[in-house]
């Protein structure tokens, strides 16, 4: 089955309401890949079209303002989380739940972004924990990983991926409802784009590692995306490539660029 490409809306800590309603405001109005004469139901969320050209696409803002996104965005485009946590509801302050982010209607969360792991030290292993329950409790899982430029350049990049990567495995079978975002953190926020080459390769390997550690199936069927200074100038090229599925865009979703990210594919 061909992968459906995936381009996923990283908000950040970024926003207001106001600016966050404009940004709902140009998506429903945007003319969206594959959405030209269709309804933006039937085309985003069929998990059974095999056409390259129909995109997934995802928003992530910040938790404050996961519901008036998920009440005003037109359906069809999916809403995430940027972080959810691995407990039931209980006495854990300012924390939100798996049962919680269902409950608004988000069907998707980032998991372990590179701010995170760095900035809140969350480790692999508390973010295994937190894919696992995620995705038993019906939510859908962006798993970022990536490499810092100090382990790039010591050549340890693959083995940075592939350890993080094997933190989830230890705990989840199913990887159907992961979709893999690679994020060199020298990438991210910095302008300084993965070349598609990079970009490629380490995919390349992330399939590989895929087919070895979890299974042909989720090797063939997992979506990898890209993330890291991605812009509607540079995603053409990335998008040629044989092993990216996506990207996960940061800084450009907040602009109108998104629009043409997500096109690109058309
Ligand atoms: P950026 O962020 O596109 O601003 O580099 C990507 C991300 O962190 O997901």
């Amino acid at each position: 089955m061909a992968r459906r490409f995936f381009v996923g809306g990283n908000f950040k800590m970024n926003g207001s309401v106001k600016a966050i309603t404009d940004i709902i405001n140009g998506l429903n109005n945007a003319q969206l890949d594959p959405n030209v004469g269709m309804s933006g139901a039937d085309c985003f969320v069929d998990h059974n079209r095999e056409s390259d050209t129909v995109t997934e696409v995802v928003v992530a803002p910040s938790a404050l303002y996961l519901m008036l996104t998920r009440e005003h965005l037109r359906q069809g485009i999916e809403v995430a989380a940027q972080n959810v946590f691995d407990r039931p509801n209980g006495a854990f302050t300012g924390e939100i739940s798996v049962s919680q982010l269902k409950d608004a209607g988000i069907t998707w969360t980032i998991l372990g972004h590179s701010e995170r792991r760095v900035i809140l030290q969350e480790e692999s292993t508390l973010i295994a924990r937190k894919t696992e329950a995620a995705l038993n409790g019906g939510i859908g899982v962006i798993l970022c990983v990536g490499e810092s430029l100090e382990q790039r350049e010591a050549n340890k990049t693959i083995e940075v991926v592939t350890a993080q990567l094997a933190a989830v495995a230890e705990r989840v079978k199913d990887w159907s409802k992961i979709v893999i975002a690679y994020e060199p953190i020298w990438a991210i926020g910095t302008g300084k784009v993965a070349t598609t080459q990079q970009a490629q390769e380490v995919h390349y390997e992330i399939r590989k590692w895929l087919a070895s550690t979890v299974s042909q199936e989720a090797s063939e069927n997992t979506r990898i995306i890209y993330g890291g200074s991605v812009t509607d100038k540079n995603c053409r090229d990335l998008a040629t490539q044989p092993d990216i599925d996506g990207f996960l865009v940061g800084g450009a979703s907040l602009k109108p660029a998104f629009f043409d990210i997500v096109n690109v594919k058309r």
